[in-house]
């Protein structure tokens, strides 16, 4: 499950070039009041064509789920496990799902937030093989789990890494896009980039 941020483009090149792993990659395209959707999809395009070129081909997919019309942003992992759930259906002999979830400082919210999103995942994975489709078994492997953000920032090509967007709230300009620069996830951006001395 591909987002375009750090922590999934640092999986996707832990698993194009440390396994031979036959990958599809897909990438949700999430709408909501934020505005984030069009910032991230360049960010995926450029990032699943450099690496498809750089690396090695993979199958590349995408879906939509547009919330923009609601006050409430939804939860992103609860419809990352929805849409690997069809995912997973779609891909004959799935049996693992790479997720890009770090363990962080808050360690026992992230292990809990994982386990969520498992279950989630398991209630509507059974009701596929209850129809007899999909594989008896999915597991959910988490490729970066025990990095740290410098870390992860350090495994990507400066090239690559520039591509990624982390702006939840970007701001739209002549060119493209501008971070916001007050999110949760620009300000660690910033921090990133400080303690390895590189730009954000
Ligand atoms: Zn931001």
């Amino acid at each position: 499950m591909f987002s375009g941020g750090l922590d999934s483009t640092a999986v996707l090149v832990r698993l194009l070039t440390e396994s031979n792993d036959e990958l599809r990659v897909h990438h949700i395209r999430m709408a909501n009041r934020e505005g984030r959707a069009d910032a991230e999809q360049r960010a995926v395009e450029s990032i699943v064509s450099w690496c498809q070129a750089r690396y090695r081909p993979f199958r590349y997919s995408e879906s939509g789920l547009d919330f923009s019309d609601l006050n409430a942003i939804p939860i992103d992992y609860l419809s990352v496990a929805f849409v690997a759930c069809q995912v997973a259906i779609d891909t004959p002999g799935c049996g693992r799902i790479a997720v890009g979830t770090l363990a962080r400082d808050l360690d026992e919210i992230k292990r809990s937030v994982c386990a969520s999103q498992r279950r989630v995942f398991s209630a509507i994975y059974e009701c596929y093989r209850a129809r007899k489709v999909g594989e008896p078994s999915v597991e959910w492997v988490y490729p970066v789990y025990a990095l740290t953000k410098p870390q992860i920032a350090a495994i990507l090509p400066p090239e690559l890494r520039a591509m990624t967007w982390s702006c939840r709230r970007p701001a739209r300009i002549a060119d493209g896009f501008r971070p916001c620069g007050i999110c949760k996830p620009c300000r660690a951006r910033t921090d990133i980039a400080a303690a390895l001395a590189i730009s954000a």
